[in-house]
């Protein structure tokens, strides 16, 4: 168990790849804070069709300890609040996952300037908050981590005049928060997943799914778990020399670019 003990909050953890996470990480022994604007999980009309029990309950049916904040990201209240109430709990913060994001479909024609707003408050300002509170507490751990989601479109055009310029701005961030704590040895990394089996891909045409799954050079999309494995790394003592990176689990998408 690569994380007995450890404490650690992922935001968005009620569904998808925070859930995943999640529940790597209690398999792994870590105690899990699932911060998510709401308990039960998200159920896709692709994927995530069946999944019906709270992130919390399938980290205790691990053996490990959970408990759900409900947390806006965006609002610096809720993620202080998040923080505070982590500590209360459990002592402290070792792991930090910055997880939480949405994807509004659409081109600066279609896109209003509040949805544009709303998604960089997440995607971006949220991340900013969720360092910005436990960082201090992160500090005083022996092995403190950050672990920030972002997305293979950091690196190119063509996810939307929003989604995109947040995603860079996430590996951004990570590399100048990985600066500013690396003294005191909390590193801080991002993830950039691939196509990932989400309710997330509901805006998608089932077109779209294929013609996205014949380009995949690993011959299938992304699972939640995969994301998972990947944070346990990062989280793991086995990466305590590891900050400042953007590491793609995509199966092989950004090969051929
Ligand atoms: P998801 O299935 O939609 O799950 C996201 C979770 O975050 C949901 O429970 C959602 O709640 C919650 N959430 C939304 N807004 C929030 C807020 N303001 N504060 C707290 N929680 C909030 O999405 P996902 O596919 O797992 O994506 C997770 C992360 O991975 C995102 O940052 C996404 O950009 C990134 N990512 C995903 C993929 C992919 O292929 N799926 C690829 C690259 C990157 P609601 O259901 O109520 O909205």
């Amino acid at each position: 168990m690569v994380l007995k003990d450890r404490v650690a909050i992922v935001t968005g953890g009620s569904s998808g790849i925070g859930r995943g996470v999640a529940l790597a990480f209690a398999g792994e022994g870590a105690r899990v804070v699932v911060a998510d604007v709401q308990e039960a999980p998200k159920r896709g009309k692709y994927y995530e069709v069946d999944v019906t029990t709270p992130a919390v309950e399938e980290v205790e049916k691990l053996g490990s300890k959970g408990m759900f904040l409900k947390t806006d990201v965006a609002d610096e209240a809720d993620v202080r609040r998040m923080v505070e109430r982590t500590v209360e709990r459990f002592g402290g913060i070792d792991i930090l996952v910055n997880n939480a994001g949405i994807h509004v479909p659409g081109d600066t024609q279609t896109l209003s300037v509040s949805e544009w707003d709303r998604v960089v408050g997440i995607n971006l300002r949220g991340i900013f908050l969720g360092m910005k509170f436990a960082i201090p507490h992160l500090t005083k751990s022996q092995a403190g981590r950050i672990i920030n989601i972002a997305s293979v479109h950091a690196f190119g055009g063509g996810g939307g005049p929003v989604y995109a310029p947040t995603k860079a701005g996430v590996v951004n961030l990570t590399r100048d928060v990985a600066l500013e704590v690396g003294a005191s040895g909390v590193t801080v990394n991002a993830i950039c997943p691939g196509y990932i089996e989400t309710a997330a891909q509901d805006y998608l045409t089932r077109e779209q799914i294929e013609d996205a799954r014949e380009r995949m050079p690993l011959p299938r999309f992304g699972l939640p778990r995969d994301i998972g494995r990947a944070a346990v790394f990062l989280a793991s003592d086995d990466a305590e020399w590891i900050t400042g990176v953007a590491l793609p689990v995509d199966g092989g998408w950004l090969a051929p670019l």
